[in-house]
């Protein structure tokens, strides 16, 4: 039977109907361990009891009003976000993407308020991800996502990662921003230099550039900091943010200094959906629990556990890993075999991995994991592992396969 939905996804045969913290319940009957968190969304697991309650009280109060309207929770909310961050204003939006494209217009619109309308390039950087609309493959800069849907979109320049003589070459009369991933996550994982991050800021002071950190798959108690350019102290001056902040429900926020939003008066931009009371109830939820006293410490703790159990991995599976990488619940596995192997072969001991760029394979889990569940995803990919190096040994030595 074909599917009526549009095939822009290679899904996997499988589906879920359940899933309680860390674990998924599936269709075929098996429960999995989710180590993919829905590519780093699911914050706090699955149908964690503060979230179901926010969005049940909030879905039995209402729903939408517009945003012509106060919206008490999302004053809360962005007050939260501010009380807690670099930021003064929070803009919120649907998703990833839109977060992004807000990020870019204010960057843009700073300097046309300033006499500069000449400055609307945004530099990005080579294995950047920022989204799927036209502005944000464009910043991206990746060929296999700007194939076939014609003319890229004006303004974004590319220079490699972390090379720093590229970057201060590529800055001229029209830049008017950089825009970066603290640790790139579709890409593979690739933490930006601590070194790297201080020249960014320098620069764009220097110049009088925006500094845009793309937190969408970082944020949000994600590298163990609520925001992972706590681990550096680079502050930016607009940051995006989604995936994890919602816990599951679509939403996502553009935070920025009064300074930089200076232009982003009555009008000049705007959303349907953005900032809706149900939204904003769970990503109230959710932040109550990251900031509660010793979460995120928690995070940090496991983080380190983590990272310890897959070096010990890698020893033990040298010709299956070649490299462990990454930051308290990001973590990414470069592998030897394909990645989309490795994949497979961790979902056939029931654990939920995520592809990435460079052959990596992502480990997300959500923040709420324990102690024993990671031990439990350790020996599941030790199983794993142990699988396919069986595998490889076969065709190595076709006779014995007989
Ligand atoms: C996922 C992601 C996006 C896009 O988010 P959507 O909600 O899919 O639009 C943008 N930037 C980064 C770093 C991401 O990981």
């Amino acid at each position: 039977m074909t599917s009526p939905l549009l095939p822009v996804f290679a899904r996997a045969e499988l589906s879920f109907e359940k899933g309680e913290g860390p674990w998924l319940y599936g269709r075929d009957g098996q429960r999995y361990l989710d180590f993919g968190a829905g590519i780093a969304v699911n914050a706090l697991g699955h149908a964690h009891p503060r979230l179901v309650k926010a969005l049940t009280e909030q879905a039995s109060k209402i729903w939408h009003t517009s945003n012509l309207y106060q919206i008490p929770e999302g004053e809360r909310l962005a007050r939260r976000l501010v009380e807690n961050t670099f930021a003064d204003v929070v803009f919120f939006t649907n998703s990833g993407a839109e977060a992004n494209e807000a990020a870019v217009k204010m960057a843009r619109r700073y300097h046309y308020v300033n006499g500069h309308p000449e400055r609307f390039h945004i530099i990005t950087f080579e294995g950047a991800f920022h989204g799927r609309t036209l502005a944000t493959i464009a910043a991206g800069g990746q060929a296999k996502y700007l194939e076939g849907f014609g003319p890229k979109v004006e303004g974004f320049d590319q220079v490699p990662f972390n090379d720093l003589g590229a970057l201060k070459a590529a800055i001229g009369p029209q830049t008017a921003a950089l825009m970066i991933e603290p640790i790139q996550g579709e890409s593979g994982v690739r933490p930006v230099d601590a070194a790297f991050m201080k020249e960014l800021r320098a620069l764009c002071d220097q110049h009088g550039l925006l500094l845009i950190f793309d937190e969408v798959q970082t944020g949000v108690g994600r590298t163990g900091k609520l925001f992972a350019y706590e681990l550096t102290g680079v502050k930016p001056d607009i940051m995006s943010v989604a995936k994890g902040i919602g816990g599951g429900f679509p939403m996502g926020a553009c935070l920025a200094t009064a300074e930089a939003a200076k232009g982003m008066t009555v009008g000049t931009h705007g959303t349907t959906f953005g900032g809706n009371p149900l939204a904003m109830a769970v990503g109230s939820a959710v932040l109550d629990v990251v900031l509660e006293p010793g979460f995120l410490q928690e995070v940090e703790r496991k983080g380190l556990l983590l990272k310890q159990r897959l070096a010990e991995l890698k020893d033990r599976h040298p010709g299956i890993i070649a490299e462990v990488r990454g930051q308290g619940l990001i973590m990414g596995i470069r592998t030897i075999v394909p990645n989309t192997d490795f994949i497979a072969a961790a979902r056939a001991q029931k654990l939920i991995l995520v592809a990435a760029g460079d052959n990596v394979v992502r480990l997300l889990p959500p923040l709420i994991i324990s102690d024993a569940d990671i031990t439990e995803a350790f020996n599941r990919l030790d199983a794993a592992c142990a699988a396919m190096e069986a595998e490889l040994k076969k065709t190595a030595q076709p006779g014995a396969a007989q």
